[in-house]
């Protein structure tokens, strides 16, 4: 029964940001689950999977053969957005990957979003490059999401043509500042934005410790860094845990 495709928290919170009725190309779809949702749903009138890789590409193809959902969508071979026609979807998805690995996709096909309304981007790292090559490139980012699924935690990241610096404007954090946490994130002040934020805690308190031992002459300057790092996060830490009625 194609309508009772399951796909995963994370692709499921991606689906939901995609239009109405939109034509979606979701670039490195793998077997081409969240393309397949997107059509079984009724939530897509037209689905493009790209993917880089002959293995995914072959399970795509088998995906959209199985759910006999062929005449609706196109699964493409190719890098990034070069297997996209300038104008033939409304919304591009791009998910799963790092995000130098999504900027350097979006870079490469800039003129391929030509009349792409919409942006939908999950990267695993690296959050604050995507959110930062959305502002020097004329989006604007309208809404965020962070979620944790088997015990990792995902942010989603929604953009469309507008006024970059807006989201950035008028708040008590700097724009570098949320650049790095998330400029709606920061207004949300979600319980799992908390954990993130001491998991990455955590992580500079351990390699802190590791280099308390070290005799390196580099040592010292490092172990600078490294606290004003941490005072940043204490400091972030405990406006998240206390701003939260
Ligand atoms: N988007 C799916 C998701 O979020 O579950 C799959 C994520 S999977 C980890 C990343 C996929 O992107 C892989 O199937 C990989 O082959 C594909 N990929 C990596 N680089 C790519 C590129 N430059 N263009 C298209 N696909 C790419």
């Amino acid at each position: 029964m194609t309508s009772s495709l399951i796909i995963s928290k994370r692709l499921e919170t991606i689906a939901r940001y995609c239009p109405q009725g939109a034509r979606v190309a979701d670039i490195g779809s793998d077997h081409a689950l969240l393309a397949s949702y997107l059509l079984v749903r009724g939530i897509a009138s037209f689905v493009i999977a790209g993917e880089l890789n002959e293995g995914p590409y072959q399970a795509a193809l088998r995906q959209i053969q199985t759910l006999a959902l062929r005449d609706r969508a196109s699964v493409r071979k190719g890098d990034g957005l070069s297997v996209l026609r300038p104008g033939e979807v409304d919304a591009v998805c791009i998910a799963g990957m790092g995000g130098q690995l999504i900027v350097s996709i979006l870079t490469a096909g800039t003129d391929k979003l030509e009349g792409v309304q919409r942006l939908i981007l999950q990267p695993n790292v690296g959050e604050e490059l995507v959110r930062r090559w959305l502002l020097e490139n004329g989006w604007q980012l309208v809404a965020e999401s962070i979620l944790e699924e088997d015990g990792i935690i995902y942010e989603i990241l929604v953009a469309e043509r507008g006024e970059p610096v807006k989201p950035y404007e008028g708040k008590e954090r700097s724009r570098d500042e949320l650049l790095r946490i998330g400029p709606f994130l920061w207004e949300e002040k979600s319980p799992i934005l908390l954990k993130k934020w001491q998991q990455e805690r955590d992580k500079w308190q351990r390699v802190l410790s590791q280099l308390q031992r070290s005799r390196k002459p580099e040592a010292a300057e490092r172990t600078r860094q490294i606290e004003a790092e941490l005072e940043w996060l204490d400091e972030v830490i405990a406006c998240l845990h206390t701003d939260k009625p």
